[in-house]
């Protein structure tokens, strides 16, 4: 019998989201504040269940779709950055990297859990998230999920969680 393995994968229109960000580099270098129009995909795979597919599309695209949103029109900040230190005070958010700041409302921004805001690290939040989400909502486990986030035309990185 040969092995047969199965995937959905959903990328759409509405998996997309805008937002500003600037990452670090090199020795001390920071990013000019910048903004790109990200492109989300994701990747489930799994076995066939009673109706033979794997995880169903709508569900899997609405998911996702709830997670851009929450990035979409916002600046992204690391929270975990060793040269970006980000503080919140009252209504407004504050970054700093040498003598630079950059002060936000807080309703502006989302500070995640990441030490740069790389494409790469952007794929495993969402990854996370999609993957907390499809066990609680859905009491779903996939067997591979994998997410990747295209942050220019042709330039794109991806995160990929399996089972063990
Ligand atoms: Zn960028």
């Amino acid at each position: 019998m040969p092995e047969e393995r199965w995937s959905v994968r959903v990328t759409k229109d509405y998996t997309v989201f805008s937002a500003a960000h600037f990452i670090t580099y090199g020795a001390g270098e920071c990013e000019r504040l910048h903004g790109h129009n990200y492109r989300v995909r994701a990747e489930v795979h799994g076995s066939l269940e009673q109706n033979a597919y794997v995880f169903d599309f709508i569900a899997l695209k609405d998911l996702l779709h709830e997670i851009v949103s929450e990035l979409d029109h916002r600046l992204l900040l690391p929270a975990e950055s060793q040269q970006i230190e980000v503080s919140t005070e009252g209504e407004e958010v504050i970054a700093r990297f040498g003598d630079r700041r950059w002060i936000v409302p807080k309703q502006d921004c989302v500070i995640l859990p990441v030490p740069n805001t790389t494409a790469e690290m952007l794929a495993r939040w969402i990854a996370d998230r999609l993957l907390e989400m499809l066990r609680s909502r859905h009491g779903y486990q996939p067997e591979v999920l994998a997410v990747e986030v295209e942050e220019n035309f042709g330039q794109q990185a991806r995160y990929e969680w399996r089972l063990r």
